[in-house]
């Protein structure tokens, strides 16, 4: 049986390594801010917020949360936002996705403070990302299957990754931050040809489908890693990630279990990424 990985002992290391960098801050009297815009009450926005709020005390961040009503026309919203920019004691902004459909996401996104866009919503550091430009800020969740691989010590360089999906948030910026690793990356879509002949070439395997066990036994090298980043309920209605975790924990050498994997790490790669922000603004 492979070795199940958990996200909390690195989820808990990045939190002591920001503890540290925010009471270095705070002897300077600069203290962190991350302003959540949630526009209306989703509950897994709410779910990921109360974690959010959650790890910011931990981390001695300030939290503050700007609910807006679901209803709010463009020109409003805008300026909220532009409000949320411009408060010079806000260092990050974390703004829940998908907006409702009236809002129109194309403008939106550029309007997110560059400096400020601690999950990369602003095409800017997206394009950071792929030019290898550490200034910017990665999707939490892309960082978070990097935070995970370098915790457990597993070497990149060289290694076959295979990436399934090609989501802004998650598959495209991870296929680049692997790439950065010197990993030879392949990214997989609804549209590859037989995909697990694809995925059994990969030593290591990250999933970010969004589909319900959908990663089988036959996907998987023997000893490969995998990086389960979906979360899903299953036929039983139960919390399941992406790959079928009974087919596959005895062919892994490693594997993340959903739920305690991936997305408990996220909040506190959300965390580390204000602090980062907090230091730019600052020019320190
Ligand atoms: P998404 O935007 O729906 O993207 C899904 C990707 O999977 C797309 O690129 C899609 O291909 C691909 N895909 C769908 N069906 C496929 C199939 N049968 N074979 C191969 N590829 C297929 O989803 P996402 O936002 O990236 O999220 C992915 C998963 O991660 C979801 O389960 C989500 O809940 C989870 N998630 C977890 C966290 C966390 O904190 N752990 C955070 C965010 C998301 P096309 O591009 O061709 O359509």
């Amino acid at each position: 049986m492979g070795q199940v990985i958990k996200g909390k002992p690195v989820a808990d290391a990045i939190t002591e390594s920001i503890v540290k960098d925010v009471e270095a801050l705070r002897m300077k009297g600069i203290v962190p801010k991350l302003k959540i815009v949630r526009v209306g009450a989703r509950e897994d926005d709410l779910a990921y917020e109360k974690g959010a709020l959650t790890r910011m005390g931990k981390c001695g961040i300030i939290p503050e949360v700007l609910e807006l009503p679901l209803n709010i026309a463009q020109a409003d919203f805008v300026k909220e936002l532009k409000a949320v920019n411009d408060d010079q004691t806000v260092h990050g902004i974390l703004l829940f996705r998908p907006l409702p459909k009236h809002l129109k996401m194309d403008e939106i996104k550029f309007l997110v403070e560059p400096a400020k866009d601690i999950d990369c919503m602003n095409p800017i550091n997206a394009a950071k990302i792929f030019e290898g430009d550490k200034t910017g800020y990665s999707p939490c969740t892309a960082q978070a299957c990097v935070e995970i691989l370098d915790y457990y010590g597993i070497e990149l360089q060289g290694k076959k990754v295979v990436v399934v999906g090609r989501s802004m948030v998650v598959g495209k910026p991870l296929a680049m931050l692997l790439l950065d690793k010197n990993a030879t990356v392949t990214v997989c879509h609804s549209h590859t040809k037989d995909l697990p002949e694809v995925c059994r070439e990969a030593e290591v395997l990250v999933a970010a489908v969004g589909k319900a066990e959908m990663v089988k036994g036959n996907f998987i090298k023997e000893g490969a890693v995998v990086i389960d980043v979906g979360i899903n309920i299953n036929a039983d209605g139960n919390l399941c990630g992406d790959v079928d975790f009974e087919q596959c924990v005895d062919k892994a050498a490693m594997i993340t279990v959903v739920p305690a994997g991936v997305g408990s790490v996220t909040t506190s790669v959300l965390a580390k990424n204000v602090v980062k922000a907090c230091k730019i603004i600052n020019s320190l």
